[in-house]
């Protein structure tokens, strides 16, 4: 398995490089219900591994964990989460979120999720999100 690339944050911590994917069709998101911590309702997401840019790790990991296709993405936010922890016990997260457009038929990865399905607004907002999901969100104005 590949590490997940290692920087410093602005405070001098240990940080991980992650993607995010927004992935909408019509008015509806598609979101998974994570396997692993953090727990809750989430889009796809991954760390940038070691030796990978984060385009690279965004089209690897939609596919793995969706079986989608990026065609096009761009980038919404980049951002510095110092409140944003992962199971490998790192706290600082540099995070790079895209709204992709996909081709394919979704499938779900059984061993990173419970299920995965489209949502609306109304939907989401009833959700249990996951806590950097419900920022992204927020920042969107979705919820
Ligand atoms: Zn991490």
């Amino acid at each position: 398995m590949p590490e997940p690339k290692l920087g410093k944050s602005k405070d001098k911590r240990d940080m991980h490089y992650s993607i995010g994917a927004l992935i909408k069709k019509d008015s509806t998101y598609l979101l998974i219900d994570r396997a692993y911590p953090p727990y809750g309702f989430a889009g796809i997401a991954d760390h940038i591994d070691e030796g990978e840019n984060k385009f690279k790790a965004l089209i690897r990991e939609v596919k793995e964990e969706s079986n989608l296709t990026v065609k096009d993405y761009k980038l919404l936010f980049e951002e510095e989460l110092n409140w944003n922890f992962c199971s490998k016990g790192i706290r600082v997260h540099h995070w790079y979120l895209f709204e992709c457009e996909i081709s394919g038929i979704p499938k779900r990865n059984e061993r990173e999720t419970k299920s995965m399905n489209w949502y609306t607004k109304e939907q989401i907002k009833k959700l249990k999100i996951e806590p950097v999901w419900g920022y992204w969100f927020k920042k969107l104005k979705l919820i």
